[in-house]
Protein backbone atom coordinates (compact mmCIF):
# COMPACT_ATOMS: atom_id res chain seq x y z
CA UNK A 1 0.00 0.00 0.00
CA UNK A 2 3.15 2.30 1.25
CA UNK A 3 4.25 2.29 -2.71
CA UNK A 4 1.12 3.85 -4.42
CA UNK A 5 1.69 7.42 -5.68
CA UNK A 6 0.21 10.00 -3.28
CA UNK A 7 -2.69 11.78 -5.32
CA UNK A 8 -4.26 15.33 -4.01
CA UNK A 9 -7.20 14.12 -3.92
CA UNK A 10 -9.56 11.17 -3.88
CA UNK A 11 -13.26 10.94 -4.44
CA UNK A 12 -15.13 8.32 -3.14
CA UNK A 13 -18.71 7.27 -5.54
CA UNK A 14 -20.15 8.84 -8.61
CA UNK A 15 -23.41 9.91 -7.71
CA UNK A 16 -24.27 13.88 -8.51
CA UNK A 17 -22.25 14.87 -5.30
CA UNK A 18 -18.66 13.08 -6.45
CA UNK A 19 -18.90 14.12 -10.25
CA UNK A 20 -19.58 17.73 -9.40
CA UNK A 21 -16.93 17.38 -6.75
CA UNK A 22 -14.71 16.08 -9.87
CA UNK A 23 -15.54 18.10 -12.45
CA UNK A 24 -14.47 21.40 -9.92
CA UNK A 25 -11.60 19.35 -8.64
CA UNK A 26 -9.99 18.85 -12.24
CA UNK A 27 -10.76 21.55 -13.55
CA UNK A 28 -8.73 22.98 -10.64
CA UNK A 29 -5.70 21.07 -11.98
CA UNK A 30 -6.14 18.61 -9.47
CA UNK A 31 -6.45 15.78 -11.36
CA UNK A 32 -8.82 13.60 -8.72
CA UNK A 33 -8.98 9.81 -9.00
CA UNK A 34 -12.60 8.99 -8.54
CA UNK A 35 -13.56 5.20 -7.12
CA UNK A 36 -16.81 4.43 -8.62
CA UNK A 37 -18.69 2.09 -6.14
CA UNK A 38 -20.83 -0.87 -6.95
CA UNK A 39 -23.66 1.52 -8.61
CA UNK A 40 -21.79 4.27 -10.81
CA UNK A 41 -23.74 7.43 -11.28
CA UNK A 42 -25.57 6.38 -8.26
CA UNK A 43 -29.19 6.16 -7.36
CA UNK A 44 -30.21 8.81 -10.05
CA UNK A 45 -29.16 6.07 -12.70
CA UNK A 46 -32.71 4.38 -11.42
CA UNK A 47 -34.74 7.50 -11.89
CA UNK A 48 -36.84 7.72 -14.75
CA UNK A 49 -37.25 11.81 -15.74
CA UNK A 50 -35.76 14.14 -13.46
CA UNK A 51 -37.92 17.18 -13.99
CA UNK A 52 -36.26 19.86 -11.09
CA UNK A 53 -32.84 19.81 -11.76
CA UNK A 54 -32.22 23.62 -13.00
CA UNK A 55 -31.41 23.79 -17.10
CA UNK A 56 -33.75 21.19 -18.81
CA UNK A 57 -37.09 22.93 -19.65
CA UNK A 58 -38.64 19.66 -20.21
CA UNK A 59 -36.67 17.35 -17.96
CA UNK A 60 -34.25 14.52 -18.32
CA UNK A 61 -33.64 11.13 -17.71
CA UNK A 62 -31.54 10.27 -14.26
CA UNK A 63 -29.28 7.98 -16.39
CA UNK A 64 -28.12 10.49 -19.33
CA UNK A 65 -27.53 13.41 -16.66
CA UNK A 66 -25.14 11.25 -14.75
CA UNK A 67 -23.25 10.12 -18.04
CA UNK A 68 -23.05 13.62 -18.55
CA UNK A 69 -21.47 14.72 -15.71
CA UNK A 70 -19.23 11.79 -15.98
CA UNK A 71 -18.02 12.51 -19.40
CA UNK A 72 -17.57 16.18 -18.39
CA UNK A 73 -15.38 14.85 -15.06
CA UNK A 74 -13.22 13.10 -17.52
CA UNK A 75 -13.03 15.87 -20.17
CA UNK A 76 -10.84 18.07 -17.29
CA UNK A 77 -8.61 15.01 -16.17
CA UNK A 78 -10.56 12.92 -14.19
CA UNK A 79 -9.55 9.36 -13.57
CA UNK A 80 -11.70 6.42 -12.83
CA UNK A 81 -11.27 3.23 -11.42
CA UNK A 82 -13.82 0.40 -10.15
CA UNK A 83 -13.54 -0.35 -6.82
CA UNK A 84 -15.36 -0.88 -3.23
CA UNK A 85 -13.72 0.96 -0.10
CA UNK A 86 -14.02 -1.24 2.73
CA UNK A 87 -11.36 0.39 5.09
CA UNK A 88 -9.91 3.69 5.59
CA UNK A 89 -7.05 5.18 8.16
CA UNK A 90 -7.07 9.06 8.60
CA UNK A 91 -5.46 8.73 11.70
CA UNK A 92 -1.83 9.78 9.50
CA UNK A 93 -1.41 11.68 6.50
CA UNK A 94 -1.00 11.12 3.65
CA UNK A 95 -4.96 9.16 4.20
CA UNK A 96 -5.17 5.63 3.63
CA UNK A 97 -8.10 4.53 1.64
CA UNK A 98 -8.21 0.64 0.75
CA UNK A 99 -10.78 -1.75 -1.29
CA UNK A 100 -9.36 -4.31 0.53
CA UNK A 101 -7.02 -5.51 -2.62
CA UNK A 102 -5.81 -1.99 -3.33
CA UNK A 103 -4.90 0.55 -1.19
CA UNK A 104 -4.54 4.56 -2.30
CA UNK A 105 -2.69 7.53 -0.06
CA UNK A 106 -4.45 11.23 -0.67
CA UNK A 107 -3.80 14.50 0.92
CA UNK A 108 -7.78 14.86 0.27
CA UNK A 109 -10.22 12.86 0.39
CA UNK A 110 -13.97 13.68 -0.40
CA UNK A 111 -16.47 10.82 0.58
CA UNK A 112 -20.04 10.95 -1.46
CA UNK A 113 -20.80 7.64 -1.21
CA UNK A 114 -24.65 7.94 -0.93
CA UNK A 115 -27.20 6.21 0.52
CA UNK A 116 -28.70 2.88 -0.14
CA UNK A 117 -32.49 1.71 -0.91
CA UNK A 118 -34.07 1.20 2.80
CA UNK A 119 -35.58 -2.53 3.30
CA UNK A 120 -38.37 -4.06 6.16
CA UNK A 121 -36.24 -6.83 6.94
CA UNK A 122 -38.54 -8.96 6.37
CA UNK A 123 -37.61 -12.73 5.95
CA UNK A 124 -39.42 -13.39 2.70
CA UNK A 125 -38.28 -10.34 1.43
CA UNK A 126 -34.92 -11.03 1.47
CA UNK A 127 -36.02 -14.63 -0.57
CA UNK A 128 -38.31 -12.66 -3.00
CA UNK A 129 -35.90 -9.24 -3.64
CA UNK A 130 -34.41 -9.40 -7.26
CA UNK A 131 -35.77 -11.77 -9.05
CA UNK A 132 -38.59 -13.35 -6.88
CA UNK A 133 -40.75 -9.79 -7.28
CA UNK A 134 -40.14 -7.95 -4.52
CA UNK A 135 -37.52 -4.68 -5.86
CA UNK A 136 -36.21 -0.84 -5.08
CA UNK A 137 -36.65 0.18 -8.70
CA UNK A 138 -39.59 0.84 -10.67
CA UNK A 139 -37.39 2.44 -13.39
CA UNK A 140 -35.20 -0.79 -13.76
CA UNK A 141 -38.02 -3.62 -13.10
CA UNK A 142 -41.52 -1.99 -13.96
CA UNK A 143 -41.78 -3.29 -17.57
CA UNK A 144 -41.69 -7.05 -15.77
CA UNK A 145 -45.43 -6.06 -14.45
CA UNK A 146 -47.17 -5.13 -17.39
CA UNK A 147 -50.98 -5.70 -17.03
CA UNK A 148 -49.96 -7.07 -13.37
CA UNK A 149 -51.33 -6.07 -10.09
CA UNK A 150 -47.97 -4.46 -8.18
CA UNK A 151 -48.30 -2.53 -4.43
CA UNK A 152 -45.86 -0.19 -3.67
CA UNK A 153 -44.45 0.57 0.21
CA UNK A 154 -43.82 4.04 1.35
CA UNK A 155 -45.49 7.55 1.64
CA UNK A 156 -42.47 9.74 0.97
CA UNK A 157 -41.81 11.43 -3.09
CA UNK A 158 -39.64 7.91 -3.83
CA UNK A 159 -42.91 5.66 -3.38
CA UNK A 160 -45.21 8.21 -5.85
CA UNK A 161 -42.85 8.39 -8.00
CA UNK A 162 -42.83 4.74 -8.43
CA UNK A 163 -46.49 4.22 -8.20
CA UNK A 164 -46.60 6.92 -11.28
CA UNK A 165 -44.12 5.24 -13.36
CA UNK A 166 -45.95 2.11 -12.54
CA UNK A 167 -49.24 2.93 -13.54
CA UNK A 168 -47.65 2.76 -17.24
CA UNK A 169 -47.51 -0.88 -17.42
CA UNK A 170 -49.33 -2.31 -14.08
CA UNK A 171 -53.53 -3.04 -14.74
CA UNK A 172 -53.18 -1.69 -10.89
CA UNK A 173 -51.04 0.21 -8.35
CA UNK A 174 -51.57 -0.06 -4.58
CA UNK A 175 -49.91 2.62 -2.92
CA UNK A 176 -49.51 0.89 0.95
CA UNK A 177 -48.57 3.80 4.14
CA UNK A 178 -48.33 3.56 7.66
CA UNK A 179 -49.59 6.82 8.28
CA UNK A 180 -52.82 8.46 7.21
CA UNK A 181 -51.29 11.47 5.54
CA UNK A 182 -48.33 11.25 2.54
CA UNK A 183 -44.89 12.78 3.08
CA UNK A 184 -44.75 13.41 -0.65
CA UNK A 185 -44.52 16.87 -2.06
CA UNK A 186 -48.12 18.40 -2.86
CA UNK A 187 -47.67 18.03 -6.47
CA UNK A 188 -46.61 14.26 -6.04
CA UNK A 189 -49.74 14.01 -4.11
CA UNK A 190 -51.69 15.63 -6.29
CA UNK A 191 -50.55 13.63 -9.27
CA UNK A 192 -50.84 10.16 -6.88
CA UNK A 193 -54.35 11.43 -6.11
CA UNK A 194 -55.60 12.21 -9.73
CA UNK A 195 -54.14 8.87 -11.26
CA UNK A 196 -57.24 5.88 -11.51
CA UNK A 197 -54.99 2.69 -11.36
CA UNK A 198 -53.75 4.01 -7.99
CA UNK A 199 -55.54 2.97 -4.71
CA UNK A 200 -53.81 4.40 -1.76
CA UNK A 201 -53.98 1.97 1.29
CA UNK A 202 -53.56 4.50 4.60
CA UNK A 203 -52.22 3.46 8.30
CA UNK A 204 -51.36 -0.02 6.48
CA UNK A 205 -48.42 -1.88 7.53
CA UNK A 206 -46.83 -5.13 5.50
CA UNK A 207 -46.30 -7.96 7.86
CA UNK A 208 -45.22 -10.62 5.42
CA UNK A 209 -44.48 -11.12 1.58
CA UNK A 210 -46.56 -14.19 0.42
CA UNK A 211 -44.78 -16.72 -2.07
CA UNK A 212 -41.43 -17.29 -0.76
CA UNK A 213 -42.04 -21.05 -1.03
CA UNK A 214 -42.59 -21.16 -4.94
CA UNK A 215 -40.10 -17.74 -5.30
CA UNK A 216 -42.23 -15.58 -6.88
CA UNK A 217 -44.43 -12.89 -5.07
CA UNK A 218 -47.91 -13.68 -5.43
CA UNK A 219 -49.10 -11.46 -2.27
CA UNK A 220 -48.68 -9.10 1.03
CA UNK A 221 -50.38 -9.39 4.35
CA UNK A 222 -51.26 -6.26 5.83
CA UNK A 223 -52.72 -4.53 9.05
CA UNK A 224 -54.37 -1.86 9.68
CA UNK A 225 -52.12 -0.29 12.52
CA UNK A 226 -55.24 1.39 13.78
CA UNK A 227 -58.02 -1.27 13.44
CA UNK A 228 -55.58 -4.03 14.03
CA UNK A 229 -57.78 -6.24 11.26
CA UNK A 230 -55.06 -8.13 9.42
CA UNK A 231 -56.10 -8.83 5.17
CA UNK A 232 -53.97 -10.23 2.08
CA UNK A 233 -53.96 -8.46 -1.13
CA UNK A 234 -53.03 -10.52 -4.09
CA UNK A 235 -50.35 -8.82 -6.24
CA UNK A 236 -47.09 -10.04 -8.74
CA UNK A 237 -44.76 -7.04 -7.56
CA UNK A 238 -43.75 -5.42 -4.37
CA UNK A 239 -41.44 -2.36 -4.88
CA UNK A 240 -40.18 -1.01 -1.88
CA UNK A 241 -39.89 3.02 -0.90
CA UNK A 242 -39.09 3.42 2.20
CA UNK A 243 -36.15 5.29 2.19
CA UNK A 244 -32.46 5.06 1.92
CA UNK A 245 -29.45 4.16 4.53
CA UNK A 246 -26.00 6.13 4.02
CA UNK A 247 -23.46 3.88 2.80
CA UNK A 248 -21.27 5.00 5.94
CA UNK A 249 -19.80 1.60 7.17
CA UNK A 250 -16.19 1.78 6.07
CA UNK A 251 -15.95 5.10 8.05
CA UNK A 252 -18.10 4.34 10.92
CA UNK A 253 -14.57 3.92 13.23
CA UNK A 254 -13.02 7.10 12.06
CA UNK A 255 -15.51 9.80 11.25
CA UNK A 256 -18.28 11.23 13.47
CA UNK A 257 -21.85 9.53 12.34
CA UNK A 258 -25.32 10.24 14.19
CA UNK A 259 -27.39 7.77 15.16
CA UNK A 260 -28.52 6.87 11.46
CA UNK A 261 -25.08 6.68 10.08
CA UNK A 262 -25.11 9.93 8.75
CA UNK A 263 -20.98 12.09 8.55
CA UNK A 264 -21.56 14.60 10.80
CA UNK A 265 -19.76 17.96 9.51
CA UNK A 266 -18.17 19.97 11.98
CA UNK A 267 -20.62 22.60 13.01
CA UNK A 268 -20.07 26.08 10.46
CA UNK A 269 -19.69 23.65 7.57
CA UNK A 270 -21.78 21.23 5.35
CA UNK A 271 -18.88 19.18 4.01
CA UNK A 272 -16.00 19.71 6.30
CA UNK A 273 -15.04 16.63 8.39
CA UNK A 274 -12.91 16.43 11.82
CA UNK A 275 -9.84 15.33 9.68
CA UNK A 276 -8.39 18.50 7.51
CA UNK A 277 -8.56 17.41 3.70
CA UNK A 278 -11.55 15.43 4.56
CA UNK A 279 -14.82 16.55 3.02
CA UNK A 280 -18.07 14.17 2.97
CA UNK A 281 -20.96 15.67 0.04
CA UNK A 282 -24.70 14.62 -0.90
CA UNK A 283 -26.88 11.67 0.59
CA UNK A 284 -24.03 9.86 2.95
CA UNK A 285 -24.12 13.82 4.79
CA UNK A 286 -27.33 15.13 4.31
CA UNK A 287 -30.36 13.83 5.54
CA UNK A 288 -32.41 17.03 5.38
CA UNK A 289 -32.75 17.82 1.86
CA UNK A 290 -31.26 15.00 -0.58
CA UNK A 291 -31.82 16.00 -4.02
CA UNK A 292 -29.61 15.81 -7.15
CA UNK A 293 -28.65 19.49 -7.60
CA UNK A 294 -28.30 19.75 -3.50
CA UNK A 295 -26.12 16.74 -3.38
CA UNK A 296 -24.26 18.77 -6.44
CA UNK A 297 -23.66 21.50 -4.42
CA UNK A 298 -22.50 19.80 -1.83
CA UNK A 299 -19.74 18.19 -3.81
CA UNK A 300 -18.79 21.53 -5.47
CA UNK A 301 -18.30 23.11 -2.06
CA UNK A 302 -16.06 19.92 -0.85
CA UNK A 303 -14.07 20.53 -3.83
CA UNK A 304 -13.51 24.25 -3.55
CA UNK A 305 -12.84 23.60 -0.11
CA UNK A 306 -10.10 20.75 -0.74
CA UNK A 307 -8.47 23.00 -3.23
CA UNK A 308 -7.96 26.06 -1.06
CA UNK A 309 -6.73 23.40 2.28
CA UNK A 310 -4.42 21.35 -0.41
CA UNK A 311 -2.97 25.07 -1.50
CA UNK A 312 -2.38 25.87 1.86
CA UNK A 313 -0.37 23.11 2.85
CA UNK A 314 2.07 24.18 -0.11
P1 LIG B 1 -38.50 9.66 2.55
O1 LIG B 1 -38.92 11.03 2.15
O2 LIG B 1 -37.64 9.47 3.73
O3 LIG B 1 -39.83 8.79 2.70
C1 LIG B 1 -39.76 7.49 3.17
C2 LIG B 1 -41.19 6.97 3.33
O4 LIG B 1 -41.12 5.61 3.75
C3 LIG B 1 -41.97 7.74 4.38
O5 LIG B 1 -43.29 7.93 3.94
C4 LIG B 1 -41.91 6.82 5.58
O6 LIG B 1 -43.06 6.87 6.39
C5 LIG B 1 -41.86 5.47 4.95
N1 LIG B 1 -41.13 4.49 5.79
C6 LIG B 1 -39.88 4.59 6.33
N2 LIG B 1 -39.56 3.49 7.02
C7 LIG B 1 -40.63 2.66 6.91
C8 LIG B 1 -40.91 1.37 7.39
N3 LIG B 1 -40.01 0.69 8.12
N4 LIG B 1 -42.10 0.82 7.10
C9 LIG B 1 -43.02 1.49 6.36
N5 LIG B 1 -42.81 2.71 5.85
C10 LIG B 1 -41.62 3.29 6.13
O7 LIG B 1 -37.69 8.94 1.35
P2 LIG B 1 -37.85 9.09 -0.23
O8 LIG B 1 -39.26 9.07 -0.64
O9 LIG B 1 -36.90 8.08 -0.76
O10 LIG B 1 -37.28 10.52 -0.55
C11 LIG B 1 -35.95 10.88 -0.15
C12 LIG B 1 -35.65 12.31 -0.59
O11 LIG B 1 -35.57 12.36 -2.02
C13 LIG B 1 -36.72 13.29 -0.17
O12 LIG B 1 -36.11 14.50 0.18
C14 LIG B 1 -37.54 13.46 -1.41
O13 LIG B 1 -38.18 14.73 -1.48
C15 LIG B 1 -36.49 13.30 -2.50
N6 LIG B 1 -37.10 12.82 -3.75
C16 LIG B 1 -37.61 13.75 -4.60
C17 LIG B 1 -38.23 13.35 -5.76
C18 LIG B 1 -38.79 14.38 -6.68
O14 LIG B 1 -38.79 15.53 -6.33
N7 LIG B 1 -39.28 14.01 -7.83
C19 LIG B 1 -38.34 12.00 -6.07
C20 LIG B 1 -37.83 11.06 -5.16
C21 LIG B 1 -37.21 11.50 -4.00
P3 LIG B 1 -43.40 8.19 7.28
O15 LIG B 1 -43.87 9.22 6.32
O16 LIG B 1 -44.43 7.67 8.21
O17 LIG B 1 -42.11 8.53 7.96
Amino acid sequence: MSSSPIENVIIVGTGCAGLTAAIYAARANLEPLVIEGNQPGGQLTTTSEVENYPGFENGIDGFTLMDQMRKQAKRFGTRFLQGQIKKVDFGQSPYLISTGEKGFRARAVIISTGASPRLLGLESEKLLFGGGGVTTCATCDGAFYRDMDVVVVGGGDSACEEALFLTRFCSKVTLIHRRDELRASQIMQDRVFANKKIEVLWDTVVEDILGAEEKAVRGVRLRNTKTNKVTQLPCKGVFMAIGHIPNTQPFAGSLDLDEDGYILPVSGSQVKTRFPGIYAAGDCVDHVYRQAITAAGMGCQAAIDAERWLAEQE
